[in-house]
């Protein structure tokens, strides 16, 4: 069987510098809010080509705070619109209702799965205040163009980089685009750690500060609480696996890229879409993410040859019973993406002969009529 994506063999790969870097902090005897976190806050923040960076307990909590964060600085307030693609993973949507703000959600370019900057600017309201610009299956969303808009507006823009560590268009990276960017590093992310963990990048001392403070029971200094915080923490464990991680992502994106390559040259089948790419730089292949109308028959085709597949996301947001608001409305590109997308295997452990067999299979896959 070939596995959609198998984190032990991944993480096996650096055991030896992890089980340093897990042996280090357990003889720190500092566990939370140390060495570590600032180090890799730093490094990171490095990384992306930001000023701050705010380790936080996971990617949705790098998201609510970012928001919550907003309102607690008064540029936000209750019901305020955030327009955010319909076709995202949930977190992206429970990050802005989870603040009482309203999530607006619009159709999505289908040749790229990201939010359509047209869409983007015909259902601007005055009461919109935040573009959430998710950056799906690691491809960069044309940021170029939402600042633009986002500039004219006078609107916010909140990445969602949980997905795209790394990825960059003209070389300024996923991260460094919005006003501020919530990233996930829970294992499966192409920056995994070895449990969960986030992070917030962004270039505003003032928001940084306020989300660190946000995180730790609403307070900046010990005993004192300036707001009704939460406890979201990116402990010293995570920092540390995390940091031994960072220092390799740049060879797995290449490795990435390598097998996506392979794909997109080699896949010939008049049934199957391949994803389409506008630049290598902006995509870092968190998902290779291809399209049928027979996404069914596909999928049991691969199974029955030894190919796991999975699908991101069977149901969008609007058909959840957690969103019953959204069920009289319809999205028909994101709805049709939801029916035909099907993500085959690519991480750094897929081989190249891994890879040959997929593409094997996906070649001699025939509609079943
Ligand atoms: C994974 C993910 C999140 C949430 O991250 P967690 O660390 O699991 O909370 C948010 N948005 C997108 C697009 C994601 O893929």
């Amino acid at each position: 069987m070939i596995n959609f994506l198998d984190l032990k063999k991944i993480n096996q790969r650096y055991s030896l510098e992890l089980k340093e870097a897990c042996a280090r902090v357990i003889d720190s005897g500092w566990y939370i809010g140390g060495q570590e976190l600032s180090s890799f806050e730093q490094e990171f923040a490095n990384y992306c080509g930001t000023k701050f960076c705010v380790g936080v307990a996971n990617g949705l909590d790098a998201l609510t705070l970012t928001l919550r964060a907003w309102k607690e600085m008064g540029k936000l307030s209750e019901g305020d619109e955030v327009i955010v693609p319909a076709n995202t993973y949930i977190a992206s949507i429970l990050a802005i209702s989870e603040n009482r703000l309203i999530p607006v959600l619009v159709e999505p370019d289908p040749k790229t799965y990201n939010i359509s900057a047209e869409s983007v600017e015909k259902i601007i309201t005055p009461r919109t205040k935040v573009i959430l610009a998710v950056h799906l299956y690691g491809q960069l969303a044309d940021m170029p163009v939402l600042c633009n808009i986002a500039k004219k507006h006078d609107l916010l823009i909140l990445e969602d980089s949980a997905q795209s560590h790394g990825a960059s268009i003209d070389g300024r990276k996923s991260g460094n685009w919005g006003h501020a960017s919530g990233f996930s590093f829970y294992p499966g992310k192409n920056l995994g750690a070895l449990g969960d963990a986030g992070a917030v990048t962004t270039n505003d001392e003032e928001l940084a500060s306020v989300i660190r403070a946000l995180g730790n029971y609403g307070s900046y200094k010990k005993y004192e609480n300036q707001y009704r915080g939460v406890n979201s923490r990116l402990d010293e464990i995570q920092a540390a696996m995390l940091r031994v991680k960072l220092n390799y992502i740049d060879s797995e994106i290449f490795e990435r890229r390598k097998l996506a390559n392979l794909y997109i040259q080699e896949v010939n089948n008049n049934l199957i879409h391949l994803p389409n790419i506008t630049l290598q730089e902006q995509h870092f292949w968190h998902l290779f993410v291809i399209q049928t109308k027979n996404r069914d028959s596909l999928k049991e085709h691969l199974q029955t040859n030894g190919v796991q597949t999975l699908i991101h996301y069977p149901i969008p947001a609007h058909k959840q019973n957690a969103y019953k608001e959204f069920v009289a409305h319809s999205y028909p590109i994101t709805e049709a993406i939801h029916e035909r997308v099907l993500s085959v295997p690519l991480s750094i452990e897929t081989s190249e002969a891994d890879a040959e067999t997929i593409i094997k299979c996906l070649n001699n896959f025939k509609a079943a009529d």
